[in-house]
This record gives C-alpha cells, structure tokens and sequence, in this order.
C-alpha cells in the first residue's frame, strides 16, 4: 500500500467551509499517511477547471446563503457536468450542507432566492420557518455495518429526496433533513450528502475509512483492507457526542 497515492478535489475551499469542514481534508490527509498512502489535494474554486482524470474523492463543504449565491452558477455551469461523471463513474464524494444543497437540483435561500445545483442527487431543498442548530446522531449503514454518524448541523434549507437515492441514514437526535421524515442525508453510488458539520470525520474515523476504502478501491482495483489505527481519542470524541446529544433530546426509533 506504500505507493498508493490519491488526489482529492477540494471545491470552493475558499468559499464553502465553516464550523470547521476543513477538518475533513485534515482527517483524510492524516489517516491516508499513517497507511503510507499519499493524498494530494488539489484546491479548486471560481474559474477554475475540475481535473477529471486524476480525480478520487471530491469534498465540498458548507456556506452561508452568500457563498452559495456566488458558488452556484459558476458550479453549474463550469463543473457540474464534470461532477456528474466522475460520481458516475464511481468518484468519491463527500458534500457536507451547503455543499449538499448544491449537489441536488436546487437550493432555496432564506430570502427566496432559487439556486441552481448539479443535480448529483435527486434532492430539493426548499427553506423552512426555523433554522435547524445543534448536535446530531444518526444511524447509518457503512458496508452492511449498522453505524452510529455524529456531527453538528446548522441549516435553514430543508432537503426532501427523490426516487434517485437513499437516505444516508436515520436521525436518532437532532432534525436531519427536513425535521420532519426523520432521513439523514443522501447517498448515490459513492457519492455521500449529510448536514453534518463539526468536523464530521474525525469525530467519525469510520466513515473516513468508508471512504478512503472507496476511493483505492476505484482507483487500484484491490479489495483494500485499511490497516485499523488507534481511534481511542476519535472513538472518545465520537461517543462523548452520542451521550451528550442523548441527553439533549429524546432518542427517535422506528422506520423511516
Ligand atoms: N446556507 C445553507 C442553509 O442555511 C447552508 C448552511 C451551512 O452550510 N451550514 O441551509
């Protein structure tokens, strides 16, 4: 595995990134080099062109209703296609609430403002009459595994899939979606969608893994199986979320 080496897009990093999505990056960065696998990150913002062929995993994180503004029509009109191909052809994607709303077809902004987006996933994501603050637990499922995901969501959007693809997973604590079928997120072939900010990944050091695994997987062809680290201050951070929010809220169950 010591020669593998990934390169991963960071959409807008100058634009879309609060309550830490950088983290993500990091966390990726950091659990690829402890496996001896190089992950290049290649910053690309307004203008600029997707590189197509060398192009594993794409992060797109959050924004203000502003940022979005900005973003969206140069998204839609000089990557979006791009975009749409790679997740086809099997691209890693994670997009994390704002980055999310504009990977569906169209985003609402507070003042009404409708936003074009990609169209990766079949989601709308209309504005709601309350913003949607505070921590957040959900059951997902990661390679058949039923896992817990946790984070911090911080959204006015409200998102509602379409036919086109499944909930990322259950909300458990907090409002998820839309507040009101109890879905977190999207996921479209290996393209994942959440409201989960805080950063998401180090405080969840399995779906890094998810996703790393994903990404070597598509590009060498190898079943990879990551060499497990030690997560004991990941593992700690996750858990102190799942008590602290448990205790915040009352735990939803039943089906989606
Ligand atoms: N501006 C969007 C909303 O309020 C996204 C916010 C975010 O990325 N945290 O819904």
């Amino acid at each position: 595995m010591a020669d593998d080496a990934l390169t991963l897009v960071h959409l807008y990093p100058d634009l879309m990134n609060v309550y830490g999505d950088r983290g993500n990056i990091i966390a990726l960065q950091r659990r690829c080099a402890w496996r001896g696998i190089e992950l290049e990150v290649v910053p690309v913002s307004l203008g600029d062109r997707l590189p197509t062929t060398a192009c594993d995993l794409i992060f797109f994180g959050g924004g203000q209703d502003r940022e979005q503004e900005v973003v969206s029509p140069d998204f839609v009109s000089s990557k979006g296609a791009a975009v749409r191909e790679l997740v086809e052809d099997g691209t890693v994607v994670l997009a994390v609430c704002g980055g999310y709303q504009l990977l569906g077809h169209t985003y609402t902004t507070v003042d009404g403002e409708e936003l074009a987006g990609a169209g990766v996933f079949d989601v709308r994501s209309p504005p709601g009459p309350r913003r949607h603050i505070g921590n957040i637990v959900i059951q997902a499922e990661l390679d058949g595994e039923p896992r817990t995901l946790v984070g911090f969501e911080n959204h006015s959007g409200r998102t509602y899939l379409g036919s086109g693809c499944q909930p990322l997973g259950r909300v458990l604590t907090g409002s998820g979606n839309n507040g009101e079928d109890g879905t977190e997120g999207a996921v479209y072939r290996n393209a994942y969608g959440c409201y989960m900010h805080g950063s998401l990944l180090p405080k969840n050091p399995h779906l890094a893994d998810h996703l790393i695994g994903r990404a070597l997987r598509r590009r060498y062809g190898s079943a990879a199986t990551l060499p497990p680290l030690d997560d004991t201050l990941e593992e700690r951070a996750h858990q102190a979320v799942v008590r602290r929010a448990g205790k915040l809220g009352a735990v939803r169950s039943g089906a989606w």
